[in-house]
């Protein structure tokens, strides 16, 4: 059979077949190999079936990159039950609104989760807790019913275009959460093809910070490393010289992630005393990156990293293929659609636009969502009857069908009427020797409308003046898109992935500043 027509269970199961004795997981506490893993998948997925858990029931999970967040993910696709895997930093809001829209019937816990929502109130709303790594006389362990049934469960036939694998809640930036129904096929092809992008073999290791509840660290990198018997160690709480140290420790040879973790990795002190020989390639995405950082960053870790655009809506989309020869593709653009998928530029009306033009990204994927959890009309909104995804992206394809990000539509600057592209201008910022990273954002302007403010991280012990940067934005940029603002920070406002969070930036600047929405 195609791999791409697997279930996540087979793709697996696929997997151990060749490799039961090679090492899968590192948590750094515990390590897996794959005959292990695969054994404790189905022992869960018996227990988990016992408990009453059947095809399309909802299992929630609530924990950090652990090796048991993984085995849960495999034993619930065993089943066919479709996974709920949330953001164990999520305010008590957040989980109450997750859980009371999914409705699982089990709810997977560290013990932290007491502290930060509390058992009590889940159990509101789910009937059966369970416990990881620690004991609790309300809850079942993880282990009880691991060890809970006396033969394996059968594997759950499954529709892999239209069963569901998990249920992905966007963070609510921009409204209310949406759980993104993502199928088993979205997370399988996307797993294979981007591990034939990265010609990734059983030799490889990946590192991923990424968060296994996000798209990214879930398809690009688990099921990607999995797809072809890689080694993956899980970092549980992201630090750059920690990373930097597994890099050498275990010989890290991929290593996949948001920009902002390369940016720190390539700050530290102490960066050139690090081994890094061993890493091989990568890919860069989620969030915007300058060109000179793709550069940097390529040159200073030895890595052939490329970029890719991606959507927790669609999955990967696009790739820079590792043979390309002209720089330009690599450092600007996040290269041409992966197999499997199409990008069309719009305009306001949707219509195609040639080459060249500024408009909005649609995309039409295997990996396309089944649409929003509950919510037919937010989802026919974003998806049209022909199965084309309108992502609120802006981009442009060059001639040869590379799509270079422009940014995010809600996220563009109207300053007396001219369009301005916080990406580009951020671009030329951390062009400048002392930048770090750059921000660009738009405030409200009673005369043109919104004005430009640019928030700025400086290299450690660098001094430089709101001038200084204004006049280097000048020299290279029409003028209406110098900043009329520049703020200093140390550091910004993340998501759990790593992306700045624009508009908790802003809203944290508004206040500074006292402006007035
Ligand atoms: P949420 O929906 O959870 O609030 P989000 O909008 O960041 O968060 P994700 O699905 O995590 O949703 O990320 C998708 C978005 O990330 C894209 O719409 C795009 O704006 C941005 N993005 C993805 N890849 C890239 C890339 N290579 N360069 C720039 N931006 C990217």
């Amino acid at each position: 059979m195609n791999n791409y027509l697997f279930s996540v269970f087979e793709l697996v199961e696929h997997t151990v077949k060749a490799y039961k004795d090679k090492e899968v997981l590192y948590d750094l506490k515990n390590r897996l190999t794959y005959g292990e893993f695969f054994q404790e998948a189905n022992r869960l997925a018996a227990g988990l079936k016992k408990l009453g858990i059947n095809k399309g029931d909802r299992v929630a999970v609530c924990l950090p990159n652990w090796n048991e967040t993984a085995v849960i993910f495999v034993a619930a696709a065993k089943i066919g039950a479709i996974l709920v895997p949330f953001n164990p930093k999520y305010k008590h809001h957040e989980v109450e609104y997750i859980l009371k829209n999914s409705e699982p019937k089990v709810l997977f816990v560290t013990e932290q989760f007491d502290e930060n929502i509390g058992f009590k109130q889940a159990f509101q709303v789910v009937k059966t807790l369970i416990s990881v790594r620690f004991e609790h006389p309300d809850l079942l362990s993880y282990q009880e019913v691991a060890s809970s049934a006396s033969e394996d469960a059968p594997a759950e036939k499954l529709d892999v275009n239209n069963d569901l694998f998990c249920l992905l809640y966007t963070s609510g930036t921009t409204g209310i959460p949406k759980g993104v129904m993502i199928s088993h096929r979205a997370i399988v092809q996307s797993a294979n093809i981007m591990a034939k992008t990265i010609r990734c073999t059983e030799k490889d290791v990946f590192i991923v910070p990424a968060p296994l509840f996000h798209i990214f660290g879930m398809a690009v990198n688990l099921f990607c490393a999995i797809s072809c018997g890689a080694r993956i160690i899980l970092q549980e709480k992201y630090h750059p010289k920690e990373t930097l140290k597994l890099i050498e420790q275990e010989k890290v040879t991929i290593k996949q992630g948001v920009p902002a973790m390369f940016i720190k990795e390539l700050e530290q002190e102490d960066f050139e005393d690090y081994d890094l020989s061993s890493l091989r390639a990568g890919i860069v995405g989620a969030s915007p990156i300058p060109p000179n950082k793709v550069k940097e960053i390529r040159e200073r870790m030895g890595i052939n990293l490329c970029q890719s655009y991606g959507i927790t809506e669609t999955g990967s989309v696009t790739a820079t293929d590792y043979d390309e020869q002209d720089e330009r593709v690599i450092l600007e653009t996040v290269g041409k659609p992966i197999e499997g998928v199409k990008l069309k530029i719009v305009d306001e009306n949707r219509q195609e636009l040639p080459p060249g033009e500024v408009g909005e990204i649609a995309i039409h994927s295997f990996g396309t969502m089944k649409g929003y959890y509950k919510m037919k009309e937010q989802t026919e909104q974003v998806l049209d009857k022909e199965g084309w995804f309108y992502t609120g992206d802006l981009g442009v394809l060059d001639e040869k069908g590379n799509l270079r990000f422009v940014g995010r539509k809600k996220e563009m600057i109207i300053r007396g009427g001219f369009n301005i592209y916080p990406q580009e201008v951020e671009a030329v910022l951390t062009k400048h020797p002392q930048v770090v990273e750059a921000a660009v954002i738009g405030l409200p302007d009673e005369v043109m409308g919104e004005s430009v403010c640019a928030v700025i991280k400086l290299k450690k012990g660098a001094a430089c003046t709101e001038e200084e940067l204004k006049e280097f934005v000048k020299a290279q940029m029409a003028s209406y898109k110098v900043p009329n603002k520049i703020i200093f920070t140390e550091d910004f406002p993340v998501t759990a992935s790593g992306k700045i969070q624009k508009v908790r930036l802003k809203d944290q600047v508004m206040e500074k500043f006292n402006f007035d929405a």
